[in-house]
């Protein structure tokens, strides 16, 4: 086992005012005792699912962001750069509308696009592109979201680092990964190979429903730090209700013993937890350890198939703007050639990745189960 920090810090932050979470990211940091980052050209990278207001919470908020690069900043970092690849990622891509370009503009960060001249990196199985920016850089500190994840139940600072992995590269891992149990293990060996050195995760206002990208903002009143993304996204999950053995992320972090071997290693400082538990947040329903075999089969019995949650398109609410066609792995969708405004899905061949649900800006895909017949 890999010997590391196990403190995970948690300050309360009701609100996005710039004084208060500087000062929760100052505390928080020193506290779990992150790197130096004096001299260092640090990498920032938030959770940017897609451009979009803040008010929706589909993103890092804007202020997280800034605090983050200007603590970098005092601390005397020789640079700061900002990144991130969204679910539908084309070249040239800015973060206009969240705001985080407008923050770099006025910290001096600088705004680093990740599909250009990719690098590769070395996986347990495989190898993988990932962004040159990470190369660059002495210190990458992840700002995950809090937000539900409707195929990892949660998403969060081990998540957070498959925004490094550029454009199609990271849709690809979905047809790669075809199951929960599968993506989480990929998910976890990416994270040994291309850990963060920090993580500090925005937790005051959290994505309740059906995140990552279509569920409703809900006011979670944190931040959360470690140098630990296991550690870390035990605690913040348990902050809205999970159990960290439901998370199929942490269960195989956990059976693995590279950053705890069991949740009672963890170092907590803050206020009392039970205190900060949002008990009425709207989690996505645990539905048992699926495995690979199970996976398998369901593929290949149609009936258990049709039992199982899916993409369901609601055409009422289709522009027919293709944002879903693009990210899907397996070209399971396309645009309906007589009816304007309508994707048509060829079910056999979608792997219940939810990446169309993620991206869809018109809300027009739900993921749910289809009545029989339907
Ligand atoms: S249709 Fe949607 S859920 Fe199915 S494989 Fe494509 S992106 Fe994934
Ligand atoms: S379903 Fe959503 S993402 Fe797909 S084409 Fe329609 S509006 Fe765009």
């Amino acid at each position: 086992m890999i010997s590391m920090d196990r403190t995970v810090a948690v300050r309360e932050c009701a609100e996005y005012g710039f004084n208060e979470v500087y000062s929760c990211v100052a505390e928080i940091y020193r506290s779990c005792r992150g790197p130096s980052l004096s001299g260092k050209r640090v990498l920032i990278k938030p959770n940017i699912l897609s451009d979009d207001s803040p008010s929706k919470c589909i993103s890092t908020h804007p202020v997280v962001v800034e605090a983050m690069i200007r603590f970098a900043q005092a601390e005397g970092a020789s640079a700061v750069a900002v990144g991130d690849s969204p679910a539908v990622h084309l070249r040239g891509f800015k973060p206009v509308k969240s705001g985080i370009y407008e923050v770099c503009r006025k910290t001096g960060a600088e705004w680093t696009d990740f599909t250009k001249k990719p690098s590769e990196l070395t996986l347990r199985n495989g190898r993988i592109k990932i962004a040159s920016a990470v190369k660059r850089a002495d210190i990458i500190i992840s700002l995950p979201k809090l937000k539900n994840h409707e195929l990892v139940y949660f998403t969060g600072a081990i998540k957070n680092t498959l925004g490094l992995v550029p454009a199609f590269s990271k849709a690809r891992q979905h047809a790669l990964h075809q199951d929960r149990e599968s993506f989480s293990r990929f998910l976890v060996e990416l994270n040994e190979a291309l850990m963060p050195s920090f993580f500090l995760l925005d937790g005051i206002m959290g994505m309740e429903g059906r995140g990552p990208g279509q569920g409703d903002p809900v006011r979670t009143g944190f931040l959360a730090g470690s140098s630990n993304p296991l550690a870390l996204d035990i605690i913040a999950g348990s902050l809205i209700g999970y159990d960290h053995i439901d998370l199929p992320v942490c269960r195989f972090a956990l059976s693995r013993g590279i950053w705890l071997a069991s949740a009672d290693e963890i170092e907590y400082d803050g206020p009392e937890l039970e205190a900060l538990v949002k008990s009425d947040f709207k989690k996505i329903p645990v539905r048992g350890n699926t495995n690979i075999s199970l996976g398998f089969i369901k593929n290949r019995i149609p009936f258990l198939r049709k039992l199982d949650k899916r993409p369901v398109f609601l055409n009422e609410k289709c522009t027919g703007c293709g944002q879903c066609i693009s990210i899907c792995p397996t070209s399971a969708i396309s645009l309906d050639p007589v009816r304007q405004n309508h994707v048509t899905l060829t079910d056999r061949e979608c792997i219940r990745c939810f990446c169309c649900s993620e991206v869809c800006p018109s809300n027009a895909i739900q993921v749910r189960r289809k009545l029989i017949g339907a």
